[in-house]
This record gives structure tokens, sequence and C-alpha cells, in this order.
């Protein structure tokens, strides 16, 4: 999902020091000073404090809400096929159909619990494969299906929801979602669904957690002509009917999430293409536009292809070779839909960063970047989803950097410093739901998740850091030969913290504990007295935090350590002004670098 922002202006104290040194200072390898001045002009992004305080009755957050504690009865069985077949009616703004649930139970079961938005209607309920008809009872947005007798531990059950209703227009895609019922410029119909913030629930029965992705997913919807169905996977076919209308069926053959199952319909045009994969693989490209945006799709898509490129060589191969590389027109600003991303910037490359023009189109950036961090390595509980959102933010931050250098890169993790609410740590240990975990955080789980990434790769060196971003992705380098969705896991922040550990052969629970575990962001203090410099950490809760800084003096740039928890004191006879942190690598709360005068 990208960050739902609004544009302010931010940071003021570190950009005007910039300006304020940008002629003073003598220039390292970087030269933050200049990337930075040439953003004063314009406008900080800051990200929007949006906060959700769900004031509805508490059955209408079990509904709207995705994740959070598995109930026993939802841990009982381990989702292996989603079966889905729905017509679509635009006239109407209604879909009607079915979805089937094929599970193993991993402990003995006698109701089979599924979730489903109140707003449908549910017209039977039968056995897979049987067909025989199966009692069922609705409680708020669940279905409880009676499997007839209590099934043992390891048993293949299945069961089908036959249903129809309207479904909830989403009041703001894709951060409030639902339904988009959108027109293409011409006046036909376009539409989209994004529900990653309140589960698949909202449109199909299933299991709404993020924890139990499908092996695969059957995707069969019938739209009328000439409306064309851009969705998951690869297609297997498209039939029409009598009735002028067509069924698209489309089949992903690897684990997905339920909430990037993901329906996009309009009159489409699509632009096929393929590009070679490092595994070595030819990978199928589908780019779905409009027909009026046809010669603009055209246009972009190498660059799109580009960014590929660029994941593929930090990160590992395209994770989805054996489906396709696909991205859709949306009537949204955009969402990480496995294999078929959600593309709304209109081809405005600032349409996610408040206007700001890096050079590439960030939202297809950010979107293609949750292939990896999202698709390929999925948080299992929402309390870990800045490994999706702070992941990816980080990758737009590398690749601005690829393109225009060192002072790109830290222009574009300058423009991400700003507005962090500090309210829940990043990275919770206890479960959160989607909801919670989106909106209570202020969206640190973007920005400060970035900056944790980026004050890491400072600390532990690029050879370190690089290595351990790309074991993240794909822990054993024989996996990324795979294509069966074998590739694909769950992982967790300490899986990362043990990853960058190995890697660096540095112990980095201080540092976790300090940017992730806790909300609070750590104080540099300095004072300069004579020849006499003395430093301090601030930690909340005085955590130890070994923290290194760097400190410019007369131009040169040293690294200083610190023990954990201490002060330094050191002793620079006749040094002139000194510069801490001069190109902000650590994340504190103090950010801007820290000027001590030469005492005269
Ligand atoms: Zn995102």
């Amino acid at each position: 999902m990208p960050p739902n922002t609004t544009r302010e202006p931010l940071f003021a104290q570190l950009s005007s020091y910039h300006s304020r040194q940008k002629a003073a200072r003598s220039m390292a390898f970087f030269q933050p000073a200049r990337a930075i001045q040439r953003l004063t002009g314009a406008v900080f992004p800051a990200l929007l404090l949006a906060l959700c305080t769900n004031p509805g009755a508490a059955q209408q957050i079990d509904i709207l809400d995705s994740g959070g504690p598995l109930s026993p009865e939802r841990a009982a069985f381990d989702v292996h096929f989603y079966d889905i077949d729905l017509s679509v009616d635009p006239s109407t703004r209604s879909i009607e159909g079915s979805a089937a649930t094929f599970a193993e139970l991993v402990s003995p079961l006698r109701y089979l619990v599924l979730d489903l938005d109140t707003v449908f209607t549910i017209t039977g309920v039968k056995s897979e494969p049987e067909g025989t008809p199966l009692r069922w009872e609705r409680e708020d947005g669940r279905i409880r299906i009676d499997l007839g007798s209590e099934k043992p531990a390891g048993s293949q059950v299945g069961a089908r929801v036959m249903y129809r209703g309207k479904p909830r227009v989403a009041p703001n895609a894709p951060w409030d979602g639902g339904f988009v019922w959108a027109r293409t410029p011409s006046g036909q119909p376009w539409i989209a669904t994004a529900v990653q913030g309140h589960g698949q629930d909202l449109f199909w029965p299933g299991k709404d957690h993020v924890s139990d992705k499908p092996d695969s997913v059957s995707i069969r919807v019938r739209v009328p002509e000439p409306l064309v169905v851009a969705s998951n996977g690869a297609l297997r076919g498209v039939e029409s009917h009598a009735d002028g209308t067509r069924s698209y069926h489309w089949f992903v053959s690897t684990p997905i999430s339920a909430y990037n199952v993901a329906l996009n319909i309009a009159p489409y045009r699509e632009i096929r293409d393929s590009f070679i994969s490092v595994s070595g693989d030819t990978v199928p490209v589908s780019f779905f536009v409009l027909p009026e945006d046809e010669a603009r799709g055209r246009e972009i898509l190498p660059e799109f292809i580009n960014h590929v490129r660029f994941h593929e060589k930090y990160l590992g191969p395209y994770p989805f070779r054996a489906d396709k590389y696909g991205v859709v027109q949306t009537p949204h600003l955009g969402m990480e839909h496995q294999t078929i991303i959600a593309y709304g910037a209109r081809f405005d490359r600032g349409a996610m960063t408040g206007g700001l023009d890096w050079g590439f189109d960030a939202l297809h950036h950010h979107e293609l970047s949750h292939e990896w961090w999202g698709n390929l390595v999925t948080n299992a509980d929402w309390k870990d989803m800045w490994l999706q959102e702070g992941f990816a933010t980080y990758m737009q931050a590398l690749y601005a950097g690829e393109l225009g250098g060192a002072d790109q890169y830290l222009a574009y993790m300058v423009s991400n410093r700003g507005g962090f609410a500090n309210r829940q740590p990043v990275a919770p240990r206890e479960t959160r739901t989607a909801q919670e975990i989106y909106f209570d955080s202020g969206s640190d789980i973007y920005g400060k998740g970035a900056w944790v990434l980026h004050t890491l790769r400072h600390m532990i060196g690029d050879d370190a850091f690089f290595r351990a971003l790309r074991r993240m992705a794909y822990p054993d380098p024989a996996l990324e030969a795979i294509t069966d969705g074998g590739q694909t896991r769950f992982a967790t922040t300490d899986d990362f913290l043990h990853i960058a550990e190995e890697e660096s052969g540095k112990e980095l629970g201080w540092f976790f504990e300090v940017y992730l575990r806790q909300p609070a962001l750590p104080v540099l203090n300095a004072e300069r007295a004579g020849d006499q410099i003395i430093l301090s950490w601030d930690v909340p809760g005085g955590l130890p935090f070994p923290m290194p800084v760097d400190v410019e003096v007369d131009g040169e740039v040293h690294s200083l350590s610190f023990p954990a928890g201490g002060a330094v004191r050191i002793e620079l006879p006749g040094a002139g002004d000194l510069v801490l942190d001069p190109d902000v690598w650590v994340l504190r709360a103090n950010q801007a670098p820290i000027v001590l005068p030469a005492s005269r």
C-alpha cells in the first residue's frame, strides 16, 4: 500500500541547517547539503497522522478489521486452495457467485468458521467436492459451517459458500478499502478492489488472517462485454456467453495473501512484453491500460521493467516468474496485488511523493517492491508490517541513489524524515490487527522503518547490509531457483535481527530494542568547553545504546564509538568547528547535525 500522505513544510531545522552550512562545508564523498538545498524550495512531504478511532460498535471493528489474535477455531485449519467464481454487474454495483475454501485440519474440528461481510446474502453452503448441502449460521461477519461431525486432524475439508449483494464501496481506497466503481474518460465502467486494511471478506468468504496463504487460487469473473478482467496469476482462458458477457479465468500458482486477490475491470488494452530474469527465466509481462492511455502505457513500460531489474540486482529474482509480472491501471492510487500491481499514479512520477519528481515513478516502484517485501516475504502478523512498508520505502531511497547518486539517496531519506508519531513501537512484540498497526503507528512503519534501515546500513557497513537485505529476501540461494511457491515464506522482525547479526558479526539486540521495540527516539547530547567535548545518549528507559556517531573536524569525518549507556569525553586541542552526524545517518529525536563551534 502507498503511504497516505499530506504535504506540509517539515523538518525545517535540518533543511535550514544545510542551507546555512552549504557554503562553509568541505565536501566529503557525500554532498547532502547540496542535495537538500535543492529541495528546500519545494515542500517536504509529511506522513499524515490519519488516526482511525473506530468509533462504531465492537462488531463493526470485527468485520472491518483484519488479522490480530488467531482464534482457536481459525488456527484449526490451514487453507490450501480457494476457488472464486463471481459475476460482477456494474449497472447495479453488485456481485453474485460463490467461493470455495479447501483446507487441511491441523487440529480436530466440527465447525469451519469463515469470514464474509454482513452486507451479503448467503444463499447456501455445500461441501466440496461432494456438493452436499451443509448447515450453517452467521454470527456477525462470520459463517459457522457444520461439517456434520468432528473431523480429525489431517482431514481435508472443503466448503463452498453461495452469496450475492452489493459490496462495501471503498470510502478512500486503498487506505479505507472495498470496491471502487469509477468511470473511464469515455464513460465506461472502471472497477477495482483494494482490501488490505479490512481483509478479503469485503468481497469473498475465506479466512481473514494474514498468517494463512493458500497454495493457489482460481479466480473466475464474469463481466459484460467489452469489459476485461485483469487479475492475479496467469490467464487460463476467456469464455464468451450468449448473453453478451464474458468469463475470465485467472489462476494463481503460488501462495498469495488473501488481501492480494484483486479484481480490476475496465475495457482494458493489454500491453505485452517480457524480460529475462537474473534467474535466467523469461518472464511474461502484462500491463493493462485504459484505451485512452495505451500510448503512455507503451512509453512507460520500459521504465517499469527497469524497476524490476533494480530489485533483482539487490534482492534476487522476481519471485513470481511462474505466473507473470503484471501491472494494471486503477482508479485508486496503488496496491501491491501480487502479479497484478495496482497502478493509479496516472503517469505522474510525483503522485506518491507530494508532487516531487525523483526521476522515476515512485508509486510503481513502491508497489513493485512489495513483490519481494510483502508477497515473497510476508509478515505472519501485522505487528511486523514494517518488514513490508519500511523495507519497500527504503527501496525507493536506494533507487533515487541509483539514479542520482549518494546525495539523491540522502535527499530521499530526508524527505521521509518527519511527522513520526513515536506512539507505538515500529515492530511491537504483541499481535496487531491491520488497522492497529497501520493507523495507530501514524505511518511510522513507512518512514521510520526506512530510517531504521538507513541507520543500520551506516553502522554495519554496505557489504554486510546489502548481504543481509538479500538474505532477508532469499535466506538460501537455492530458493532463488524455485518458482513453484516454495520460495515464499513468512518472516518476523527477529528473523531480520538474526540475519543482520550473522552478516555483520555484530550483536544488534540493543539496536533493534531501541529503534523497533519501543516508540521513543534517543537524543544525542553534546557539550563543548574549551578543548573538552562531552557527548552522551539519552535513551528511553535507560536502554543500552552504544551507537557510534560521525564527527566532522576541520573537514574530516571520523567515527566516534560510545560505550553502552556511557558518555564520551574527548579532548581536541586547537580544533575548529565540530559537526556531529553531518550526513544525518543516525536516527534520533534531534535529527539535525549538531554544530559545536570552536571556542574563540
Ligand atoms: Zn506499501
